[in-house]
């Protein structure tokens, strides 16, 4: 291949078409974390779901069903935002970013238990990749379940700290990072790294509004700054509690989570007293603004044609 039609493939690979999404008013709700069972009636469960509420979802695909959801997404471009579900570890990892990218795929995830930390060099090329299609990406972080006990498996929770998306976010500054669980039970340094990195946000899926649901005040004390003015927090920006998006972490096709999570959401930032302009932000404002804001146009720093 000449150095041309390189370029040409490159600039039709960033160039592709992106969802529909920007069209009409902003959602009640977006939803950054719901993962896809690869059961065509869930789709469209899922959908009517949406509907009802006004919501969109970030949808979370393995690749075996990239072609199913690549085929569904237009029918519903209102109601569903695709995320490529790859491997950090995946050979084919650069490709299946490339693939889900000319898709129409908006961002990577759930990313989830790697090889290596997040934040390992040997993954900076898929970050690097992301970036110049502007995908968002989302990474589990902290505790996470052990499927099949009686498997060896090289999993560890060490090397999803909350702390690993630091130096990624700093790295790729134009990527927009979403940390899921906030990094339960690493909740201090996960609200700590999100408060000084502008491009880094949490969801509270999981376990952690089940756990603290008797002491929900608890959170205050995680993102303490809103309001306050010292040169020790950043000026100008969002609230503390605009760190937060909102994620219902459905799996298995349970779309009942998505109500619960909902009203375990609403439950916590009531008693926190947060404002319903922060509301408004957490459930639906942050992200709707991220997904409409202008398509980059992709350069191709590093990369020798
Ligand atoms: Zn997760």
């Amino acid at each position: 291949m000449g150095k041309t039609t390189i370029l040409l493939a490159l600039f039709l690979l960033v160039a592709a078409p992106r969802a529909g999404i920007a069209q009409g008013g902003s959602p009640k709700i977006v939803d950054a974390h719901l993962h896809h069972n690869g059961d065509p009636t869930f789709l469209e469960k899922l959908v009517a779901k949406l509907d009802s509420v006004d919501g969109v979802a970030f949808l979370l695909t393995p690749p075996k069903f990239l072609e199913q959801v690549r085929a569904f997404i237009p029918q519903h471009p209102r109601r569903l935002v695709g995320f490529g579900d790859i491997s950090l570890d995946d050979p084919q990892a650069l490709e299946l970013v490339d693939r889900f990218h000319a898709a129409g795929f908006r961002g990577l995830g759930e990313i989830t238990s790697p090889l290596k930390n997040y934040d390992d060099r040997g993954y900076w090329p898929i970050y690097e990749r992301a970036e110049q299609y502007g995908m968002i990406l989302l990474f589990h972080t902290g505790i996470v379940n052990r499927e099949n006990p009686t498997m060896p498996a090289d999993i560890s929770v060490d090397r999803m700290r909350p702390t690993t998306l630091d130096a990624i976010v700093r790295r790729f500054p134009k990527i927009t990072v979403i940390g899921a669980h906030l990094g339960n039970p690493d909740y201090a340094w996960a609200a700590e790294i999100a408060r000084w990195n502008p491009n880094l946000f949490f969801d509270l899926s999981g376990s952690s509004l089940i756990k603290k649901q008797n002491d929900y005040a608890f959170f205050k004390s995680i993102f303490w700054w809103s309001g306050v003015v010292s040169p020790h927090t950043p000026k100008g920006g969002a609230g503390a509690w605009e760190k937060l998006v909102f994620g219902s972490d459905v799996f298995d096709g349970e779309l009942e989570e998505f109500d619960r999570e909902l009203g375990r959401y609403h439950n916590m930032l009531d008693a926190c007293g947060v404002s319903p302009e922060a509301q408004a932000n957490i459930f639906s404002g942050t992200l709707w603004r991220i997904l409409n804001q202008k398509p980059r146009t992709g350069t191709m720093r590093g990369r020798k044609a």
